[in-house]
């Protein structure tokens, strides 16, 4: 079997082999941390979760490297908004960051290195690139000449006027190309800085990326990793940077994106405000089944999220947990998925088509006879768990936590949507509607006017 991905490089499906079998290197964008990460935050840490999984079942070693920005101009700007310094804001948000991750299945990556920790690097790539003519100082910044490349803008296919639109560049007179990017700015006393040969500043984003896969994981890797809207600039600047500095070598292998996590078909952001925390969520729906909503559609395509398919993912997950509970006391005698599941996987990460395979040994497991069999679909259910970070849980302690109910917020939410519907807000009650439904319960209207409820 051999295991295909999308490069956004390529534009095409290639076979995936890596440049050392016995080393695979991957990479992927983390957070800027400086609030709580919305659910489309989490799409790529899980998306590139199943793969470190996949890696791993194939591959002895692999390196995974998620960093976190943890010096920004927005982390700047809430650290001297609350009067405090920059630290307690990313300690704080990568802390939480962590936890939501986790809560989501998500495995610690092999490596978190945090830009903060590694500015001499960052200094010291930036100085190559000043000294083989891919850089310039001016004004206290240093910066990337993009005519210097003549590779800029294969990976995002940009022409030059979109780049320039598309980078909003600021028009500085010190530029010698609009199209140039800062790696270096300087810093104001009341900003965080660190001292440099350009005098006392911080870095810009694109060299923090580039300069901690040099550090940890070489010139080269195998796969580098994040959301689309990463493609342009951050990844396009991060590929000129990469490959200027190590005298032309390949910088990443294989690029891959997700595509974006959306709310009423609009990509869900924090400058549209129209975000949903996995910290609220979390306190509705168990992270397995956020978890596999994310998964529920393939990651380069857009992905709709709603109340109904977190209440979806939970009853399908309930179904799974019901059919292994049934066999909880009899012995797995698998531990391979089955070959249509990794299969699956292995066509660019298909999903979608994994969980069918799931549903399926499902079905089968309910209605296996014999305990040979119930034995062999056991094993081959809880070894496609695995891969897909999926039904690890003790079935009983799962299945509990719906009769966990608490009575008196079903009911008080039941009165919200009641006097919604009285003010003719129907939006609103539809919404709490929906909280309900998240939480595993459904209701029904009654003819004679009451609100009866039961668990799904
Ligand atoms: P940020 O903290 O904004 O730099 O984003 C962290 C990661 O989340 C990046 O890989 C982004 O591309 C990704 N991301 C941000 N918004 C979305 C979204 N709505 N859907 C999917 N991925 C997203
Ligand atoms: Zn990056």
């Amino acid at each position: 079997m051999s295991l295909i991905l999308y490069n956004t490089l390529t534009r095409r499906k290639e076979l995936f082999t890596p440049l050392d079998p016995g080393r695979v290197t991957m990479y992927v964008c983390g957070p800027t941390v400086y609030n709580y990460a919305h659910i489309g935050n989490a799409r790529p840490a899980v998306v590139f979760d199943v793969l470190f999984r996949l890696l791993k079942a194939r591959y002895p070693q692999v390196l995974y490297a998620r960093n976190t920005t943890d010096v920004d101009d927005k982390i700047n700007a809430a650290a001297k908004a609350q009067g405090v310094p920059i630290r307690t804001i990313t300690d704080k948000f990568t802390a939480i960051y962590r936890a939501d991750m986790s809560a989501l299945g998500v495995l610690p990556p092999t490596l978190e290195p945090s830009a903060t920790e590694h500015i001499p690097q960052m200094i010291a790539m930036i100085e190559v690139l000043m000294a083989k003519g891919h850089a310039y100082a001016a004004e206290g910044h240093v910066m990337f000449h993009v005519p210097s490349f003549t590779g800029y803008g294969q990976l995002s296919g940009r022409n030059r006027d979109d780049m320039i639109a598309g980078a909003r560049v600021e028009v500085a007179p010190f530029k010698k190309d609009p199209a140039d990017f800062v790696l270096w700015k300087p810093s104001t006393p009341d900003l965080p800085g660190w001292d440099s040969p350009w005098g006392r500043g911080r870095p810009g984003w694109h060299i923090e990326c580039s300069a901690m896969i040099e550090a940890h994981l070489g010139p080269t890797i195998d796969i580098h990793g994040g959301g689309h809207d990463l493609i342009f600039p951050h990844h396009e600047n991060e590929l000129a940077q990469g490959t200027c500095a190590h005298g032309g070598k390949t910088y990443a292998q294989v690029w891959m994106h997700n595509g974006f996590l959306t709310m009423d078909k609009e990509k869900m952001s924090k400058s549209l405000g129209n975000i949903v925390t996995v910290h609220e969520l979390l306190k509705n729906a168990p992270g397995e089944a956020l978890r596999w909503a994310l998964l529920g559609a393939h990651y380069r395509q857009p992905l709709d999220w709603s109340d109904e398919t977190v209440a979806q993912a939970k009853a399908t997950l309930d179904r799974a947990y019901r059919a292994l509970g049934e066999v909880w006391d009899i012995e797995a005698k698998s531990n391979t998925a089955p070959t249509a599941l990794t299969e699956a996987l292995e066509d660019d990460l298909n999903t979608p088509k994994a969980m069918a395979e799931i549903a399926a040994l499902v079905k089968a497991l309910n209605s296996a006879k014999d305990a040979d069999e119930k034995a062999r679909l056991k094993g081959e259910l809880l070894a496609a768990g695995t891969l897909l970070g999926v039904l690890q849980q003790d079935p009983e302690k799962w299945l509990a936590k719906d009769l966990d109910i608490d009575e008196a917020w079903i009911i008080q939410m039941i009165e919200a949507r009641a006097s919604a519907r009285k003010a003719r807000d129907f939006k609103e009650a539809d919404r709490i509607r929906g909280e309900i439904a998240a939480a595993g319960i459904e209701i029904k209207d009654n003819p004679d006017g009451t609100t009866t409820w039961a668990a799904k």
